[in-house]
């Protein structure tokens, strides 16, 4: 079993540490019962996110990719001009379609989804042997909390293609698993999420160009910089649609964080080097609370924790995020069949080749667009995490004092303190501190990792922050 490891690791708790807790903490059976596994780093379940994922349909994902594959190529190359998009092949036109899938869905909720597209020339490179015009179709819920609507959290797939030669402009590329599956995953995210309304903002985006270079996605979000957008998390749908290959795991869906942040500075790589931080990225926190939300709503399909930025020989979205310094991970299925990927339809010596809808299974899509669907809401029904999260290392000594700034946002009503043995992947235990700004714990900085995050009175979690020493 893949997932034994974690509830091992949770045994090697430090609990048995922390039994003289100072005034106004809980008992230690009450620290022990919070700090059980199960519990350690579970969220509270919402009943509004539990029903809203039973309204993810596999039905509407079939579709959804069968729609995408019927135009012939979504090269990003391919023609887009007025005859082409009436024709209805190429990428003109499967812009066109999502942008009114959008729309539609906007329609039902009462126009509550602004319906954008991101368009640019894109100029000549590796893979693009002429500039070429790219658009990346998108659309936003506002968050429904003022103070709170200025946070995002996005969800993307590329709904660009390709077949065995990537400058083939012409050739049919159905693309149904790379990546219909995901442009369907932010399509169906969009449909179900935008009936609610939550405190902060959810982008749902799918861009062109990921096969000829991540064009689109470096433009999005090279944009969201720019333009100052707080992103919180970027989850990107590549290739989950669950491959009915013999040695495929349905039950598993991989998330690939990278380690070390692309956007690091020199000092803060010093900082990691020196302090141990090589497993704490926003991006691992992100995998983390996906984990998290797992657990708590279980919806089908559990998230596989691939502790590097992707998988060999392969890039995707995400990384565009990163370098921008966004947290960001990446969602593929547990095993790529590379027969039904970048191949030209056909059969050789028995074999079918292509990347053709009948090898999708669109339940497994359903149970992938839940998680993504469970972590958006808990994310943007969640407080702000907290602001300039430090620990104190003026001194030699072995408690531990975090101070931090409260969440920005007003939703907060509570503050976790969050760690781990070093040697962990997943955090072993929580601690309430209450409504404060400060905690000493009786547990040595030196042996453990930190991290804080805020609750609100519901009980949702924000994203925990590691703290930076303060000296
Ligand atoms: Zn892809």
């Amino acid at each position: 079993m893949i997932f034994g490891l974690k509830r091992k690791m949770s045994l090697l708790s430090v609990a048995g540490m922390f039994f003289s807790c100072f005034a106004g903490f809980p008992s230690r059976a009450e620290n022990e019962a919070k700090s059980s596994p199960s519990a350690a780093y579970g969220m509270a379940v919402d009943p509004q996110i539990a029903k809203a994922l039973q309204q993810v349909s596999a039905e509407h994902i079939r579709v959804n990719i069968e729609e995408l594959v019927s135009f012939g190529t979504r090269s990003t190359l391919s023609a887009q001009d007025a005859a082409a998009m009436g024709s209805g092949r190429g990428i003109g036109a499967a812009r066109e379609w999502i942008k009114r899938q959008f729309e539609s869905y906007s329609k039902d909720c009462g126009g509550c989804l602004e319906v954008k597209t991101d368009s640019f020339m894109q100029p000549a490179a590796d893979r693009i042997p002429q500039p070429v015009e790219l658009t990346n179709v998108y659309a936003v819920l506002k968050g429904a909390d003022p103070e709170n609507a200025k946070r995002m959290v996005l969800v993307t797939g590329h709904y660009d293609s390709r077949n065995s030669d990537t400058l083939d402009a012409s050739g049919d590329a159905p693309g149904a698993n790379d990546d219909a599956s995901g442009t369907a995953v932010s399509l169906e995210c969009a449909r179900v999420l935008s009936k609610l309304k939550f405190p902060a903002t959810i982008v749902f985006l799918t861009v062109a160009g990921e096969e000829q270079g991540l064009n689109g996605s470096a433009h999005f979000a090279r944009m969201a910089k720019e333009q100052g957008w707080n992103i919180e998390a970027v989850l990107n749908n590549d290739i989950v649609g669950g491959d009915k290959s013999a040695e495929q795991d349905h039950s598993v869906v991989r998330v690939f964080s990278e380690g070390l942040p692309a956007a690091a500075t020199e000092m803060e790589i010093k900082r990691i080097r020196g302090l141990g931080g090589e497993n704490d990225s926003a991006s691992r926190q992100l995998a983390r609370y996906i984990e998290a939300v797992d657990e708590a709503y279980k919806p089908g399909v559990t998230p596989m924790m691939i502790f590097r930025l992707d998988r060999f020989l392969r890039g995707g979205d995400h990384y565009s995020f990163n370098q921008q310094g966004f947290a960001a991970v990446r969602f593929t299925e547990f095993r790529e069949d590379f027969h039904h990927q970048h191949q030209n339809v056909r059969t050789e010596n028995g074999i079918e080749y292509g990347d053709l809808a009948k090898f999708v299974d669109f339940d497994y899509v359903a149970k992938v667009a839940r998680l993504n669907a469970a972590t958006l809401e808990s994310l943007a029904s969640a407080p702000e995490p907290p602001a300039n999260v430090h620990l104190l290392a003026k001194d030699l000594e072995n408690d531990s004092t975090l101070t931090w700034e409260s969440s920005p946002g007003g939703l907060a009503t509570d503050y976790e303190v969050l760690w781990r043995a070093t040697s962990s992947p997943d955090w072993e235990h929580a601690q309430q501190v209450g409504n404060v700004n400060r905690a000493t714990l009786k547990l040595s900085k030196d042996n453990v990792i930190f991290a804080v995050r805020a609750v609100d009175a519901q009980g949702h979690r924000s994203m925990p922050v590691v703290p930076e020493p303060e000296r």
